[in-house]
């Protein structure tokens, strides 16, 4: 969503133009409300939702478990989308099995395929950082 876009969805979830038009608030106190909300909806961006909460904690045990790697950084990106090939293919074949979670499981595939995703993303971002520096 465009800053401007983020505005107009402040003034409406506020209710803002509400209380403008019908004098309750001033211009200044428009602005003054507009920048509190603002703030309000930047803090509630950086808390993740419990499905994302969780998902990244089994991420996150995933990647210690195989510590005694050597890292992802010098991985290619050719390599690590092949990766990301294999587990989505060990996805759906497993996507049906309903025994527990296990180290075959669909759950822990989606983990997979997101562990590699990972790995892609963050070699990416970190080249594209060292461009514009
Ligand atoms: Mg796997």
């Amino acid at each position: 969503m465009n800053k401007l876009k983020k505005i107009i969805q402040l003034i409406y979830d506020e209710n803002l133009l509400h209380d403008y038009e019908n004098g309750k608030i001033d211009f200044t106190h428009f602005s003054s409300r507009l920048k509190t909300a603002y703030k309000k909806l930047k803090k509630k961006k950086t808390i993740l939702r419990p499905a994302v909460q969780q998902f990244a904690v089994q991420m996150e045990l995933t990647l210690r478990d195989n510590d005694h790697k050597s890292g992802w950084k010098s991985y290619s990106d050719e390599f690590l989308i092949g990766k990301i090939g294999e587990e989505v293919s060990e996805l759906i074949l497993t996507k049906d099995y309903i025994e527990g979670p296990g180290s075959h499981s669909p759950a822990q595939e989606a983990i997979d395929v997101a562990n590699f995703a990972m790995m892609f993303w963050d070699n990416y971002i970190t080249r594209l950082k060292e461009k514009k520096s």
